[in-house]
């Protein structure tokens, strides 16, 4: 959960920033992968993406979950291909809302505030071919 709810809060935060997609992801126990697409990122912007990620766990917002009528939701996520995935039959989505720094539908299990996600540090970047970025990160117990 604390993996699961920190790739939100980047996944967030990097499309506010660089408006980069994120293209894929794998969440492990001790450490995530995120790619993002397009990007490039320099070295400064890792560091600025881990300072913003920080600053909202250190602000300790309140991550609120609620059902959103699926039109709503269309008209307020800036990346529709998310949309696109679950099946037009459904008219309710389950959001998953984190301040300014993540409004996304999701089905999975989140935590109840920032807090608890603890400090994240990223390792590490890598270029996984055209425009695309994949960042690692862990996680400092919170
Ligand atoms: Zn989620």
């Amino acid at each position: 959960m604390r993996m699961h709810t920190s790739q939100h809060l980047m996944s967030g935060l990097v499309f506010r920033i660089y408006a980069a997609r994120t293209v894929g992801n794998q969440i492990h126990a001790d450490f995530s992968r995120v790619d993002f697409q397009p990007a490039n990122f320099t070295p400064d912007d890792l560091k600025r993406i881990e300072e913003e990620c920080n600053a909202v766990v250190d602000a300790g917002v309140d991550v609120r979950i609620f059902e959103e009528d699926r039109v709503v939701v269309q008209n307020k996520v800036e990346d529709r291909s998310l949309l696109d995935l679950i099946p037009q039959s459904i008219r309710r989505l389950r959001v998953i809302e984190i301040g300014p720094a993540d409004y996304c539908p999701c089905g999975g299990t989140h935590l109840k505030n920032t807090k608890e996600i603890g400090r994240i540090r990223i390792l590490e970047k890598r270029s996984k071919g055209k425009e695309t970025d994949r960042i690692s990160y862990e996680l400092e117990p919170a």
